[in-house]
């Protein structure tokens, strides 16, 4: 079963059609974080007359209510809407502030240091609400890799989960409420992908969806093979059942989510490839866009390529991260190619029968990074002509292989690498984007601004583009907008019809 956020009265459904009996609630709430206040009507949400038609045996709010907070990737994100379902359809009610509610969750991220800095500056702010009687939850990346340790320097909190335990947090929950003070769900050997009968998205009209959990390929500056555990792929059937069902309730775009997208390898007898899944998804009744996030290059194929030329519902976009222009540095790295492999990867998706937008993930200052090989990162940028870049400092990690290398290059440095990267990338940015004025595209529109007429959306490229019309309702609509100016970071323009 899917839930999704009740939508503004009236609001026309994705399509452009009248709303449907589903979107005709009562509040706004589009591109909203799970923290942010927010209204839902299960009942309408379900299809079901009642709350207790949708989930039989439960009476909503009999077991208290819940704040969830979020850091981190989108894969978070999409855990969260996962774990919000779970709690909705055991009794517990979502509360918009964390004093509203009886059980704190947070569900975080360990990626980089600062991030886990993070979460312990926000636990100590969550400190004084265990003394209110609320119980504390530690969920994600930083529950997996603290495990109970984290009881040690957060002593309040009582509940800890990584990801591959989420489908217990019922149990768990139950045995904090029959008196235990402190629960973990620390396994990662299972073979269970976290599928929910219920999802609460976030979003109304774009759906994310997870099709391959944990990592195989053991970077050796990354965490997430140790939080998020080995490699587990969806069966292809059931990713298709959940495509159709979000179809009817009405999502016109779906992302389908994994760290290694591309990596998907069907369990079933059917080994659906990885371009076959793209091309079922586009093709459910209802489906506009379909987009994927991240791709591996050592699993980017021609066929991904192929089925992004043949079927344009598949979005022209493709995040490739590179790490490093350095075929030294990749290979300490442990990234499984070399420069000129990947920049056969760009040709191949260049050479594309339509243009594909192009974005990456650099890290800059791994440990032995020489100043030439930062220059060969630059020059790779030269090369490649990204669309957009997340470009991070390396940051040592607890359990990786390359903690034990020398972190050769100080903060200091690695800023100024960062900041001439980013002043680099920027140039290319303001060149291509400024390419792009006169040029029109079809926007999906997820935001309104509080400027009168002023407007939010992103091309199927992911251009997110600001634009003005005199519509009075567009949210959830694909517009054709005419690009009028460009910043390095972003379009304006203007609706046209
Ligand atoms: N699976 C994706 C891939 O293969 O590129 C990336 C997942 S990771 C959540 C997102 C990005 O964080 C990475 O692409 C990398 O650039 C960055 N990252 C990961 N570990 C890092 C570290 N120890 N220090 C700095 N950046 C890091
Ligand atoms: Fe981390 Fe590498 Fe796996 Fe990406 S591919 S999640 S960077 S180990």
């Amino acid at each position: 079963m899917l839930l999704r956020p009740t939508l503004h009265r009236g609001l026309p459904n994705a399509n452009g059609n009248a709303p449907s009996q589903q979107s005709r609630a009562g509040v706004l709430n589009c591109e909203l974080g799970m923290s942010k206040p927010f209204d839902i009507e299960l009942e309408r949400l379900t299809g079901q007359a009642s709350y207790s038609e949708a989930f039989p045996g439960v009476d909503a709010g009999q077991r208290g209510t819940f704040f969830l907070e979020t850091f981190g990737c989108q894969m978070n994100d999409h855990d969260s809407e996962k774990v919000a379902g779970l709690l909705l359809s055991r009794g517990y009610k979502q509360a918009e502030t964390p004093e509203a509610a009886s059980l704190i969750l947070y569900n975080t991220c360990s990626i980089r240091e600062k991030a886990a800095q993070k979460v312990f500056s926000q636990l100590g702010e969550y400190r004084e609400r265990q003394t209110e009687g609320k119980v504390i939850g530690v969920l994600g990346c930083m529950a997996q890799q603290e495990g109970e340790d984290l009881f040690k320097r957060a002593p309040w909190v009582s509940l800890v989960c990584g990801s591959a335990s989420y489908s217990k947090l019922p149990e768990m929950l139950a045995q904090l409420e029959s008196g235990n003070q402190r629960v973990t769900g620390l396994d990662t050997d299972t073979d269970e992908t976290f599928e929910t009968e219920v999802t609460r998205r976030d979003n109304p009209w774009r759906a994310y969806l997870t099709i391959i959990e944990g990592c195989d390929k053991a970077c050796s500056y990354c965490v997430v093979p140790f939080t998020r555990g080995p490699e587990r792929s969806r069966a292809s059937d059931s990713i298709l059942r959940e495509v159709r069902q979000l179809a009817e309730l009405g999502y016109s775009e779906v992302q389908l989510l994994g760290q290694t997208v591309n990596s998907y390898a069907d369990p079933t007898a059917r080994k659906t490839r990885f371009s076959e899944l793209l091309l079922a998804v586009a093709d459910v009744e209802g489906i506009r866009r379909v987009r994927f996030t991240t791709s591996h290059p050592s699993d980017f194929t021609p066929d991904i390529v192929e089925a992004i030329g043949r079927e344009l519902k598949i979005c022209d976009h493709v995040h490739l991260p590179v790490q490093s222009g350095s075929t030294r540095v990749l290979r300490a790295m442990q990234r499984t190619y070399s420069r000129e492999e990947y920049l056969e990867k760009i040709a191949m998706i260049r050479s594309a029968k339509r243009p594909i937008a192009i974005t990456t993930d650099i890290i800059v200052g791994f440990p032995g990074e020489r100043e030439s090989e930062f220059e060969e990162t630059l020059s790779l940028l030269d090369e490649v002509q990204y669309d957009s870049m997340f470009s991070f400092k390396y940051s040592p990690r607890p359990n990786t292989p390359s903690l034990s290398m020398s972190d050769s290059i100080s903060e200091e440095e690695k800023g100024r690498r960062l900041a001439i990267l980013q002043d680099k990338q920027r140039e290319i940015q303001a060149a291509k984007n400024a390419k792009l004025v006169g040029e029109r595209f079809e926007v999906l529109v997820s935001g309104k601004s509080r400027r009168e007429n002023q407007w939010t959306g992103y091309t199927t490229s992911h251009r997110m583009i600001n634009f003005a019309s005199q519509e009075s309702e567009l949210l959830g609509t694909y517009v054709q907008v005419r690009v009028t100016g460009a910043t390095p970071n972003g379009l304006v323009g203007e609706h046209v019809t």
